[in-house]
């Protein structure tokens, strides 16, 4: 973890005290590159900020994304099984996500929203961003999943404008504003997919259709299952005129038939 002490230089004079200086000017680089010297941010591991265990459990590189919906697939296949029977979001081009979400990603996760830790997601924003730039095309911004005010004042923060604020620090893409939710929606976790779709219903509306019009956008949100959310703003962008939309989450289950392979 980078310690703000070791940015102090004490005053030095003489030969031995210049090998003093250079021992800290070392300290002073390796506080400005942190980033590189981080644990994991999974595990704690010395190998940050994934680890190669973490990233095999949770990050699953190797295998391939449901370009519908973003869920975990085998490499050879280019549709999860829902998507294909025509059960996966509708008004995106792609969808795609870092991870699954479960074990180490998922608490880190739950850990950002529930206990209050947006910082974190700082964190990971190098290789989120590496994994998304390498899925997906370039775009004129991001646009983040919006909230509820109420859920807002409870909570304090969006974790997917803290995501968008990781993608722009990154990559330098603007964040697109304009879409609201106008709607405060119940839980969805115990929901399908049909009425998580109901219940999303005017939910959102985009207020500025000005910022939106003809352009081509990463729709960002922390973790996508049914990918109802996703649909639901991804209509109302369609409905102001944006070209082409891009999901992009964090985590993301696994294809039925994958689970199915694996036991
Ligand atoms: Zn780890
Ligand atoms: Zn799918």
């Amino acid at each position: 973890m980078f310690d703000i002490r070791c940015l102090i230089i004490e005053p030095r004079t003489g030969v031995d005290d210049l090998k003093g200086f250079w021992k800290e000017a070392t300290k002073i680089s390796r506080a400005l590159w942190y980033v590189d010297e981080q644990t994991c941010v999974f595990c704690g591991d010395e190998h940050g900020p994934i680890c190669p265990t973490c990233t095999d459990n949770y990050l699953y590189p190797d295998l391939g994304r449901c370009l519908g919906c973003g869920k975990l697939i085998l490499v050879e296949r280019s549709h999860c099984i829902d998507c294909e029977a025509g059960r996966g979001p509708k008004y995106l081009d792609q969808v795609t996500a870092w991870g699954h979400y479960s074990g180490g990603l998922r608490e880190f996760i739950q850990s950002i929203k529930f206990k209050a830790h947006p910082r974190r997601l700082m964190e990971i924003a190098r290789p989120f961003s590496d994994w998304a730039i390498s899925q997906l095309p370039v775009v004129d911004g991001v646009v983040a999943v919006p909230m509820h005010a109420t859920r807002l004042a409870e909570r304090g923060f969006n974790q997917a404008e803290v995501i968008a604020s990781a993608l722009q620090w990154e990559l330098g893409l603007e964040i697109i504003p304009g879409v609201e939710r106008i709607e405060p929606t119940s839980s969805q976790v115990p929901l399908s997919r049909q009425e998580r779709l109901y219940n999303l219903k005017g939910a959102f509306a985009v207020r500025q259709p000005e910022y939106l019009k003809g352009r081509n956008v990463w729709l960002v949100d922390d973790v996508t299952t049914t990918g109802a959310t996703l649909e639901a703003v991804a209509k109302v962008l369609r409905g102001s005129g944006v070209q082409g939309i891009y999901g992009l989450c964090l985590a993301a289950g696994l294809d039925k038939e994958r689970d199915h392979r694996r036991g």
